[in-house]
């Protein structure tokens, strides 16, 4: 089934349940509907279709498998979403499986978030991105209920989020610069790192703009004395911080080069959730949260909270996702120092209307739910 046969089907099946309603845009009844008053969740995988291959210090991909979730409670459908890059260990298999297992209409109150969330860690463990698409639907579902968007109803002001980065992944010297210039509508880039010609890699770019650079060394910096030689050589460069220098298992490594780099220290593939947030303490400056890393919106913005608490600088990033989880992202923005929220543009096959790169900066759309519309 092809997603535009999938997105109607969800429609009219949610029409049958209640009827006689018809949706909006949104996906919210436009008649009085007979209340079901139970949570409906129904997925489906969905391949993305990567612009360019992605290479990374320690593989490449062209795809990223993924799968779309919808959760319908009284005939108004929230939008979520799995993104599996294969080093977090998940994969259609898994979360399809995962989701199978749920059942979610034992809730008659869709607003019982933190027992949703409870019941879904005695379903299984692990399991971070399935969780994260359940979230986020209940985000998208319980938003359009309340008619705002989460970042209002989390009190924070849109004016404050963050310019985005851009990613430069590694790759030849002509695309690199292809790239750099396909960036041009971004005020910071964010280059991967990791392999033999980092220097290089930032030299190319130099040679074409001076935009701050953020830095993923993606574990990819064994050694600590040249992690800390690569932290001055890059701040000499307008680089604002190194993501993840040595591997993650290096605490102490890290601890070091915290004390002696100019550079902050952000810790990426070392955290995933919650608890992980006072351990990065002791080694990093600051953290990247990601809804599929975090389990989704709830407990990235508990993270965000605690992190700021411990005076560690705040990132906001994202798999290769369509909008859905972008924009979900994006919801967190304001509450956070640096945003790359970049994962949307870098696939060719979208599929929501959603976050809005204005300026360089992230704009969250003036949508109840998370802001999204399916295209
Ligand atoms: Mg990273």
């Amino acid at each position: 089934m092809n997603r535009r046969k999938f997105l109607r089907n969800i429609a009219l099946s949610a029409a049958a349940l209640s009827s006689p309603i018809s949706f909006s845009a949104f996906g919210e009844p436009t008649k009085k509907v007979a209340r079901s008053g139970k949570l409906n969740l129904s997925f489906e995988p969905y391949e993305l279709k990567l612009r360019h291959s992605f290479n990374l210090a320690k593989y490449s991909r062209t795809t990223t498998p993924d799968v779309q979730v919808r959760l319908e409670y009284d005939g108004i459908i929230g939008y979520g979403e799995a993104s599996m890059p294969p080093y977090l260990g998940e994969s259609v298999n898994s979360v399809t499986s995962f989701l199978s297992k749920l059942d979610l209409s034992q809730f008659s109150d869709p607003f019982r978030i933190e027992d949703i969330h409870e019941y879904m860690e005695t379903v299984a463990p692990d399991n971070r991105a399935a969780k994260a698409s359940v979230d986020i639907a209940l985000h998208d579902l319980l938003g359009k209920i309340m008619g705002q968007p989460w970042y209002k109803i989390w009190g924070l002001n849109p004016d404050k989020a963050p310019d985005t980065s851009f990613t430069i992944g590694i790759d030849k010297a002509d695309v690199v610069r292809k790239k750099v210039d396909e960036a041009s509508p971004y005020n910071v880039l964010k280059v991967k790192m990791g392999l033999d010609n980092d220097k290089e890699l930032v030299d190319i770019i130099r040679e074409k703009t001076n935009r701050p650079i953020c830095v993923d060394a993606n574990q990819g910096w064994d050694n600590k004395e040249k992690a800390l030689e690569m932290c001055y050589w890059l701040a000499e460069r307008n680089c604002l911080f190194v993501e993840q220098p040595m591997p993650k298992e290096k605490i102490d490594e890290t601890a070091w080069l915290r004390e002696r780099s100019p550079l902050p220290i952000i810790a990426d593939e070392f955290l995933q959730r919650l608890p992980d947030v006072r351990r990065a303490s002791q080694a990093y400056d600051g953290i990247n949260i990601k809804l599929m890393k975090s389990t989704g919106m709830h407990e990235a913005y508990k993270m965000a909270i605690l992190a700021k608490s411990l005076g560690m600088k705040v990132m906001l990033g994202c798999m290769t996702e369509t909008s859905c989880a972008v924009t979900a992202a994006a919801q967190l923005s304001p509450m956070v120092d640096w945003a790359d929220l970049d994962g949307n543009l870098l696939i060719a096959n979208d599929i929501f209307d959603g976050i809005k790169i204005i300026n360089g900066k992230v704009t969250i759309p003036e949508r109840p739910g998370i802001g999204i519309i399916p295209l």
